[in-house]
């Protein structure tokens, strides 16, 4: 149990691409802070990443502050991301405590106060940092519950392996259904269904696309909406290990479907589709549910952000109260966003803890 005295100047929350990247830059500004990670190892999301994903398939880590990223390569990126998170900690001293789950975050006056069990840390500002991960995404589809196959979403994909021979209903419109489609079509029967058709993109993704993808997102998190992944927006691309998949018809998307029977899934004409496995590549959501006592959400039912004028993924500070900042979070949702975010809101831990401080006590930051 942490002592009710004492006080830090900031908790981070988590320690992937984003928890990481902001401790590097509070730690450079000299503010006392602790990381609290709810995994048991370095890595971040990256450690429960399905062992087929290589860091060739990967749309690449972006470098953590300082220190480069490690590059494309045949190996598992559940691998070689952990590995690179974990000598970063070490490299760098971060003060990382693990495994620490977060179960709530209360204000109590002036300060917050973060609990996790019976433990509790109180401090002057926070930085979220806890990514998606924890909190997979999948619809509500009339029928759902009475499917006698298998259903899986992204973050539990079981692999090829496990799904060969088997009639494999993919479901989303993003990079991880393509992935899958790649990987699966080749050895056993596939069939893709998105709600949109999918936006197909021809041309190599540049920083323009990227900005633009970015600032969508930007967007929907200044109107307090809640944020669209931005890898979501970025368009899709096939690439060489999925031509085979391509050859086979296996990106010839359908609508969704009406509804799910035992067996299989309903088509809106009434006809029906027997299938083994629904893979729910349906996406995440933000993991923020211990921050609701702060009532942070505004009523379009997402965490609105301050807007920094030219700079979409330095948009860190909770608008309903600034002593949070959400790294990782809508705009900076991706790995050059977390980097970008961590050191916005190392800046804007600082200022905030300079002007709460009393006149003399700045006097000595200063
Ligand atoms: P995470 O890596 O998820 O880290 C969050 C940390 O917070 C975890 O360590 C977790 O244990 C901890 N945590 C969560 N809840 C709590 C709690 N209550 N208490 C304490 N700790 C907690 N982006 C790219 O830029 N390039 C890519 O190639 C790419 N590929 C992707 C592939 C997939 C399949 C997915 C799903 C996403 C991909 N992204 C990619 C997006 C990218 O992974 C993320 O935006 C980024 O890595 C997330 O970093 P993060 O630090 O925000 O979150």
């Amino acid at each position: 149990m942490t002592s009710r005295d004492s006080v830090l100047d900031s908790v981070v929350i988590g320690a992937g691409q984003a928890g990481l990247a902001a401790s590097f830059h509070l730690l450079r500004r000299g503010v006392d802070h602790v990381v609290l990670d709810a995994d048991r190892r370095p890595g971040g999301a990256w450690q429960h990443r399905w062992d087929s994903l290589t860091m060739e398939d990967v749309h690449g880590v972006a470098d953590l502050p300082a220190t480069p990223a490690p590059g494309r390569s045949p190996a598992p990126a559940n691998v070689v991301v952990p590995a690179y998170f974990a000598d970063y900690e070490s490299r760098h001293a971060l003060p990382v405590l693990r495994p620490v789950r977060v179960d709530r975050v209360e204000s109590d006056g002036d300060l917050l106060v973060v609990r996790a069990g019976d433990r509790e840390w109180r401090t002057r500002t926070l930085v979220n940092a806890t990514g998606t991960w924890t909190r997979p995404f999948v619809p509500h589809y009339p029928g759902i519950g009475s499917f006698k196959g298998e259903q899986f979403h992204t973050a539990h994909y079981p692999g090829a392996d496990h799904l060969r021979g088997k009639r494999v209903l993919v479901v989303g419109g993003g990079a991880s259904a393509v992935q899958f489609l790649g990987e699966l079509a080749p050895v056993t029967s596939t069939l893709w269904v998105t709600r949109q058709p999918p936006l197909w993109r021809e041309d190599d993704f540049d920083r323009e696309a990227g900005l633009a993808a970015v600032t969508l997102v930007a967007e929907r998190v200044r109107r307090g909406l809640p944020p669209a992944s931005v890898v979501s927006v970025t368009g899709l691309a096939l690439r060489e290990q999925e031509q085979r998949a391509a050859e086979l018809g296996a990106y010839e998307r359908r609508p969704m479907f009406a509804a799910i029977e035992p067996d299989g899934v309903r088509w809106a004409d009434g006809a029906f589709e027997p299938v083994d496995v629904i893979l729910w590549a349906t996406g995440f959501r933000a993991a923020v549910d211990h921050l609701a006592p702060l009532g942070l959400r505004s009523s379009g039912g997402g965490i609105a952000l301050e807007p920094v004028p030219g700079n979409v993924q330095a948009a860190t500070t909770a608008v309903l109260d600034p002593r949070v900042q959400l790294v990782g979070y809508g705009p900076s949702a991706s790995t050059i966003g977390a980097s970008r975010a961590g050191r916005a809101a190392a800046s804007a831990v600082v200022a905030l803890l300079r002007s709460s401080a009393s006149p003399r006590e700045s006097a000595a930051a200063g």
